[in-house]
């Protein structure tokens, strides 16, 4: 989750780009590119070209004339950003390139998007998207974020089945980062992928699927950047629905530590936010979906904890309007899943995140051990959230194989005072095997990664086929991937 929700330019981007937001009629899902070639646009920031519209949008990235992520905590090592309007020039810059990153969003706390030569940015790939009713898949371009396809979705019928916190991420920098939501039975965001396009190293058009390609399709889809550039994903779609989001306060930890799989499985998302004092968890958001018309009169207590009488911050203390709507108003599932709502006022980011995801079977335990953490943990937190995740069979993906719960915690921008108690807290967790969020902070050894994920070598070999020299790896994938294999 987010204390602060993110720049203002993505607040207007959402809206203009939802407008614009084109439908290709006899467009083949996957196939080759229906969009003619466009003069190629080289973006070195600082440009003058300020005013063309696919320039001036990566100028908002920039921020004391750097380049930034969203947070403003990670400078990148380059502010060589080039920006692709159709697959033929992704195929022709990749080819020329020795070394590139592609840039979504921005939005990892981390250095995993960070290049020291060149970025590729897809923003201005972010409009076609094409529904298949029958099929019940969408494809999307991968410059797209879920803010600009969720109400497109909606209107036409149709949902996804989950989302995180907020909307504006890109899909395809979620999708390969694992980026998650909550809910028992619900997968991470990368889970609803059923195929995608990507071009490879040598600026070749690969095309995967769930159905045609299982085993490469699984190494594939949480990439992390590593394996080419994505440029569509297919999603698999439900019918819409609706939802009600009820918030309680004041659960004690006994009656967590008592109901725990009693209360995460009381509605079809639930996130527990605590900032680990008391021994309580302060809020407890239940998003509930609404099938078949039915509306639920939520009991005005749950498991001790009191329902709340106004819409809630997962901060009590900060004020709401930001939020999701909650007091059981029902609204369609994408004004629901996020915590937080398009088109809210964005602020400036100040923030840092971490999340550890560790197997379901030791959540208690873990939970406990964090708990234990109180008083360290205290002066950095704004807030820490817990959330449940279904298993899945993507390689890289921390719920590969085992449903798991997330530790996640937003901290003051206090690197110094952060570092130094990440690696307490992994201390903690370290008898649980912990993941770290691909995209936040960490300070696990690269030893410690590649020992808990036991398709990283697959993962490394299937790299190696589409990039055998690794012109997509950066230091953090250099260091925390693939060293030593
Ligand atoms: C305020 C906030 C709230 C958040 N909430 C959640 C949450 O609820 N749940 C959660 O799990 N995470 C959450 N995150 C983390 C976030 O979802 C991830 O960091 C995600 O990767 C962001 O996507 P992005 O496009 O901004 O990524 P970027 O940082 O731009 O890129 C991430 C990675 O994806 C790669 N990539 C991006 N696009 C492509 C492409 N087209 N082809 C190949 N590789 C590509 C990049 O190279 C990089 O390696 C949150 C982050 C913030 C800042």
């Amino acid at each position: 989750m987010s204390v602060h929700p993110g720049p203002a330019f993505w607040e207007h981007s959402i809206t203009c780009s939802y407008l614009f937001l084109k439908e290709v009629p006899d467009y083949t899902p996957l196939g080759p590119a229906a969009t003619s070639v466009n003069k190629r646009t080289f973006v070195k920031l600082l440009s003058a070209a300020v005013a063309s519209p696919i320039v001036a949008p990566l100028l908002a990235w920039m921020t004391d004339g750097k380049l930034k992520n969203w947070a403003g905590n990670v400078e990148y090592s380059t502010e060589q950003l080039y920006s692709a309007t159709s697959l033929e020039q992704v195929k022709q810059f990749v080819q020329k390139q020795k070394s590139l990153k592609v840039l979504g969003t921005r939005h990892c706390f981390n250095k995993i998007a960070d290049s020291t030569s060149q970025f590729l940015s897809l923003k201005a790939m972010d409009q076609d998207v094409v529904l298949d009713p029958q099929a019940r898949t969408v494809t999307v371009a991968a410059g797209m974020s879920y803010g600009q396809l969720c109400p497109f979705l909606d209107s036409k019928g149709f949902a996804l089945h989950n989302l995180a916190s907020l909307p504006h991420i890109s899909i395809a920098g979620a999708c390969s980062t694992a980026t998650h939501g909550s809910g028992d039975k619900n997968g991470n965001l990368a889970t609803a992928v059923s195929a995608l396009e990507m071009v490879t190293a040598a600026g070749e058009v690969v095309h995967l699927s769930r159905q045609q390609d299982l085993e490469t399709f699984c190494g594939a889809v949480v990439g992390l950047g590593a394996l080419g550039v994505i440029t569509k994903l297919t999603l698999d779609m439900q019918p819409r629905f609706m939802m009600q989001q009820y918030v309680y306060e004041n659960m004690t930890l006994s009656e967590l530590k008592e109901h725990f799989d009693a209360i995460e499985s009381a509605a079809y998302s639930v996130s527990l936010f605590t900032d680990w004092q008391k021994e309580h968890i302060n809020e407890v958001w239940l998003k509930n979906r609404l099938d078949g018309g039915r509306t639920l009169d939520a009991p005005k207590e749950f498991f001790g904890a009191k329902r709340a009488s106004r819409n809630l911050h997962p901060i009590a203390a900060l004020p709401a309007e930001n939020c999701t709507e909650q007091l059981g108003v029902p609204g369609p599932w994408y004004e629901r899943l996020p915590h937080f709502r398009m088109g809210f006022t964005p602020s400036a980011g100040k923030e840092l995140q971490s999340e550890y995801f560790v197997a379901r079977e030791h959540a208690i335990e873990a939970i406990l051990a964090v708990e234990r953490l109180r008083e360290q943990v205290a002066p950095s937190l704004m807030i820490s959230e817990i959330r449940a995740i279904a298993a899945d069979d993507l390689w890289m993906s921390p719920c590969y194989k085992q449903p798991c719960v997330t530790i996640h915690f937003t901290w003051k921008q206090d690197w110094p005072s952060v570092s130094r108690l990440l690696p307490v807290i992994e201390r903690e967790l370290a008898p649980f095997n912990p993941r770290p969020h691909w995209g936040k902070l960490f300070t696990m050894t690269p030893a410690q990664l590649r020992s808990s994920y036991e398709k990283l070598s697959a993962f490394v070999q299937l790299s190696r086929k589409y990039d055998p020299q690794g012109k997509f790896r950066n230091e953090f994938l250099n260091t925390n991937v693939f060293a030593g294999s």
